[in-house]
């Protein structure tokens, strides 16, 4: 560590009693684990980074107290939520900065909306969606979020893919405001009526303005689902895929639809979900649109069975294992739906997966997206700033895992496979026109273009936005990582 950072972390102590934790100070402050567990938190073990220190506000105030001094002793920092981005150097850092975690930001108040008409959920960003979930549907309401109960706030920044995006659109797109320390320590709210360019920008723009403290969102009454998860055999892709695309087709009438297919070696999982009071009490095998799946020959088994429940039942069925210390490495691109897409991308997967190092898994998932769901962001609360066409569209996301104990030439080979992948893929959909522009933050590999796949008029609006809020640029220039305008050439 220098003896600036030293410096750093000795004022950001003396600010902050008790809510500064590094190798050499005290273990015990702010009630948290030892150092390891908080250089091991990311999901990804390519985030095991140890950082100089760790600080571990409890309300906005003192994120903009440590802000203010990160600013003052030019410190390099990251701001982590809960650590699920495997992008190096984006929720973590080496020892040459300190983490800003802002996990024991837990607040979560009901409030009434401006119009009296729903309720506004007022979350903490430290909080994760499986106590959202408990805590609002325990009031007979539901909110637009992720699909894994461990995963935090931090998946709002760059879209929120939820179990049923068609319906009410992106996590992102359902937020009606946002509690934001700039970085000349002014706490300022971003809603459609207050600030409403960094509002905007924030529906997509990410880590480039300040850190939100606290996220309110739109609810709505208790969303009743019917879920259930089957795993069929790989080699039957062809008509896993036919039944995939028969799906996402039916979802362009149907917004309560939602599924995913996501491909591992030795099986494929697909989740069927559907929303609505009807579909809640449905017996098994009566959603039409779920029959072309019931038909597959090549069913392995149930790992979910059909299951009537709601957005967080279904998230503590996806919940992914904790405490794993594989290294992940993603990537994503967006496409049209297309067979002939679909089949060539499972036959660049198996090229790709002759490129694996020892026990590394490769595998990835069709996340389709309704035009619905891009009319809802076009029409909630202003918009977002991806950019998005209002088509039927699939998310791809790319993932490989591999033991952490690897050689540099393992990680070398691991990447490489998605790597792979993605050009394959990417070339395939742009010589049938069926490549779309847009890269979603929280699926995408630290050297993809995110922002600049929004278009040029949300880069900058994101850019104004950034220059007005952050005049002197500290989220770009002492920011270790993230999708920033500052790589946006
Ligand atoms: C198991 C698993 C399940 C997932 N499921 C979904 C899903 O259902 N839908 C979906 O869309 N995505 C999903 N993702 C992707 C996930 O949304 C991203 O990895 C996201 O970045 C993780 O959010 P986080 O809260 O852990 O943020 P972190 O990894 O902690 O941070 C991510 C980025 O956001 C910034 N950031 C975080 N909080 C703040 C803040 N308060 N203020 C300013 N900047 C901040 C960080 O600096 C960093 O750049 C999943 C990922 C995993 C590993």
């Amino acid at each position: 560590m220098t003896s600036s950072t030293s410096a750093a972390l000795e004022s950001l102590r003396e600010a902050l009693p008790g809510r500064v934790i590094n190798p050499d100070g005290d273990a015990s402050a702010s009630g948290s684990a030892d150092f390891t567990t908080l250089t091991n938190q990311p999901w990804s073990s390519t985030c095991w980074q140890t950082a100089a220190g760790y600080i571990f506000p409890e309300n906005a105030a003192e994120v903009a107290t440590a802000l203010s001094i990160i600013k003052q002793t030019g410190i390099k920092f990251v701001v982590r939520s809960t650590g699920h981005n495997p992008n190096p150097g984006f929720s973590s850092i080496g020892p040459d900065g300190v983490v800003l975690d802002v996990g024991k930001l837990q607040s979560s108040e009901l409030v009434d909306d401006n119009n009296g008409n729903n309720k506004i959920a007022q979350i903490g960003a430290g909080n994760r969606w499986g106590a959202v979930y408990d805590w609002l549907e325990e009031q007979g309401l539901s909110v637009i979020g992720g699909r894994d109960p461990g995963v935090g706030m931090g998946l709002l920044l760059g879209g929120g893919m939820g179990a049923i995006p068609n319906l009410h659109g992106l996590g992102t797109d359902g937020i009606a405001g946002f509690e934001v320390v700039l970085s000349d320590g002014h706490i300022v709210n971003a809603t459609p009526q207050e600030n409403a360019d960094l509002y905007r920008a924030l529906k997509g723009g990410g880590s480039n303005f300040g850190i939100i403290t606290r996220f309110d969102l739109h609810t709505h009454p208790l969303i009743p689902l019917q879920y259930s998860i089957t795993l069929y055999n790989p080699t039957d892709y062809t008509n896993i895929n036919r039944a995939t695309l028969n799906l996402q087709e039916t979802m362009e009438s149907d917004p309560k639809l939602g599924s995913f297919t996501n491909y591992q070696p030795t099986f494929v999982a697909v989740g069927l979900i559907r929303a609505g009071d009807e579909a809640a009490s449905a017996s098994e095998g009566e959603i039409e649109a779920f029959k072309p799946f019931d038909a597959l020959e090549s069913k392995m088994m149930t790992v979910c069975p059909t299951t009537n429940g709601t957005i967080g039942s279904l998230a503590k069925a996806m919940t992914h294992a904790v405490g794993e210390d594989k290294k992940k490495h993603i990537g994503t691109l967006t496409t049209l739906p297309s067979e002939t897409l679909y089949n060539e991308v499972n036959t660049a997967w198996r090229e790709a997966l002759d490129l694996l190092p020892k026990d590394a898994v490769l595998h990835y998932t069709i996340q389709p997206v309704g035009s619905a769901c891009v009319r809802e962001g076009e029409k909630k609360h202003g918009g977002n700033v991806f950019g998005l066409k209002a088509v039927p569209q699939c998310w791809w996301v790319f993932t490989v895992e591999w033991p952490r104990e690897s050689t540099p030439e393992d990680d070398e080979a691991a990447r490489k496979s998605v790597n792979y992948l993605r050009e394959k893929v990417e070339a395939a959909a742009k010589a049938r026109d069926q490549l779309l522009p847009f890269l979603s933050a929280t699926f995408a590999s630290s050297e993809q273009p995110v922002l600049q796949s929004y278009g040029v008029e949300n880069v900058e609006g994101i850019r104004a936005a950034a220059q007005k809020y952050d005049p002197e640029g500290v989220f770009q220039k002492q920011q270790a990582g993230g999708f920033l305008l500052r790589d946006v050439k």
